[in-house]
């Protein structure tokens, strides 16, 4: 099962991550801490509240498939995110 195991991979990661690091450098976030700490607390927030995506392709369309998800929950992502955010920062764990 292993290898299975290696094959599932959670897309919405990625598009979290992609998201949280622009926002993070948008004039809105300025003075939030961006260290390895923090960035994990808010990709984790966000991650635990949003669905996960696992998509298995046989025909090399996974980009597309991912794009429409990513469209399709973007004002949720950024939503979570800005939450996140906030909430890591008021309270960074250091
Ligand atoms: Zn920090």
């Amino acid at each position: 099962m292993k290898s299975l195991k290696d094959k599932l991979k959670n897309h919405t990661e990625d598009i979290v991550l992609e998201n949280m690091e622009e926002m993070l450098t948008s004039e809105e976030f300025a003075g939030v801490c961006t260290c390895e700490k923090c960035l994990l607390d808010i990709a984790s927030y966000a991650l635990n509240r949003l669905p996960a995506k696992y998509i298995v392709s046989h025909s090399g369309n996974v980009h597309t498939k991912i794009a429409e998800f990513e469209q399709q929950y973007r004002v949720d992502i950024i939503k979570v995110l800005t939450q996140g955010i906030k909430i890591v920062s008021k309270n960074p764990r250091h």
